[in-house]
């Protein structure tokens, strides 16, 4: 907010809009299905505690987030909800995560071997774990009947909680289903291994925003939300559903200028004016998240669309205009202005990448106000 003060970038986070994602969300899930709300990379660059205190409200049960020090972030702000880490963390950190109450992944028997050295032979007491299973991601996880067997001691032997065993899908945004359908196999197989083990696990899990939207009959216990709460899925897969997005990047213009035909714009002379042309630069650059690789994509000015001329600066950028506009005038780079809407999924897809992308780049120097 002290930051935001002194900037005309800044973006607005619809909080009602991430409440109404994970009620329809909801809504469209078996009952007993619980919903994990995933907030790392700071809430998908929307905030990782609003999104979460959000999220809970809403009727989602457990979080997770990436790393230790998202989940502490958590803590720290009053969150005592479950919270998952997704990606495995040094045993050496295993005392400071059952301080916080946190669960952890776990991938492999040298895992729990490394944490016996570190610990001197003493396990964590009531230690809780998700296990996870590698069925074709090719990330993280165990993915062989020898590494599940190299595990299952180190289970049986410690009092640990086995409060998940879970894979991530790898092609469930795609339109065809035939790799989906592999992983889905192959995660019935493994989870006979853990079945005929006689472990007590409390939840198998394994869908995504788009295999829960898409496939609700892959829900089982828990469905790992991120995407859609903030309102990125396949709107072309499921097209009875309708999530709002929940971000939007707002600026103004800070200087307008006319150009002679010839001129130039921007570094490495990147654009040359074609004709007489009005040209307009906004406070935001790639240091903000607003990456070079958006060289092509538009703004909106005064309803309209307005193409970004030259190549994306630390700090400015510049759009052509089709006519004078004064300072000061509203400039809207992800949002909604007049008819237009310009969305994080036409912004990635300039970069051949995701909406995602888009919205965990925003820097700490974008301040984000909450509605
Ligand atoms: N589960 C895992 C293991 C993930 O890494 C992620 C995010 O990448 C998610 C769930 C959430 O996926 P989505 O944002 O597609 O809902």
């Amino acid at each position: 907010e002290q930051a935001g003060r002194y900037r005309d970038t800044w973006a607005k986070v619809d909080l009602g809009a991430i409440r109404s994602n994970v009620l329809t969300i909801r809504k469209n899930l078996p009952s007993h299905t619980k919903l994990m709300a995933v907030v790392k990379a700071n809430g998908y660059g929307h905030g990782s505690v609003e999104a979460a205190r959000m999220a809970i409200q809403a009727g989602a049960q457990y979080l997770a987030v990436a790393f230790l020090s998202e989940a502490l972030q958590l803590r720290k702000n009053g969150i005592t909800a479950p919270i998952l880490i997704l990606s495995p963390i040094k045993p050496q950190e295993v005392h400071a995560a059952c301080i916080l109450n946190v669960m952890l992944t776990v991938t492999s028997a040298s895992w729990f071997d490394e944490l016996s050295r570190v610990s001197k032979g003493i396990p964590p007491k009531k230690l809780k774990i998700h296990i996870k299973l590698d069925t074709g991601l090719g990330r993280i996880g165990i993915r062989n009947h020898q590494e599940w067997m190299d595990l299952v001691p180190w289970l049986q032997a410690t009092d640990v909680i086995v409060d998940g065993v879970y894979t991530h899908f790898a092609t469930a945004g795609r339109e065809e289903t035939d790799f989906l359908q592999k992983q889905w196999g192959r995660f019935q197989e493994m989870m006979a291994w853990v079945k005929n083990s006689g472990l007590k696990v409390n939840h198998y899990h394994c869908a995504n925003s788009a295999a829960a939207l898409r496939f609700p009959e892959l829900a089982m216990d828990m469905v790992r939300i991120g995407a859609a709460m903030f309102g990125f899925y396949p709107k072309n897969l499921v097209p009875e559903v309708d999530l709002k997005p929940a971000l939007s990047v707002y600026s103004s213009l800070m200087e307008v200028k006319k150009l002679s035909k010839g001129e130039y714009i921007g570094y490495d002379n990147s654009y040359q004016a074609q004709d007489e042309e009005w040209i307009g630069t906004v406070p935001i650059g790639y240091a903000d998240g607003w990456s070079q690789s958006l060289r092509g994509s538009e703004v909106l000015v005064d309803g309209c669309r307005m193409p970004v001329v030259g190549k994306i600066c630390m700090d400015q950028l510049m759009i052509r205009l089709p006519c004078y506009y004064p300072v000061g005038t509203d400039v809207t780079l992800i949002g909604k202005q007049g008819s237009q809407m310009i969305t994080c999924a036409e912004l990635a897809s300039y970069m051949g990448s995701v909406a995602q992308e888009i919205s965990t780049s925003l820097t700490s120097r974008i301040s984000r106000s909450y509605t």
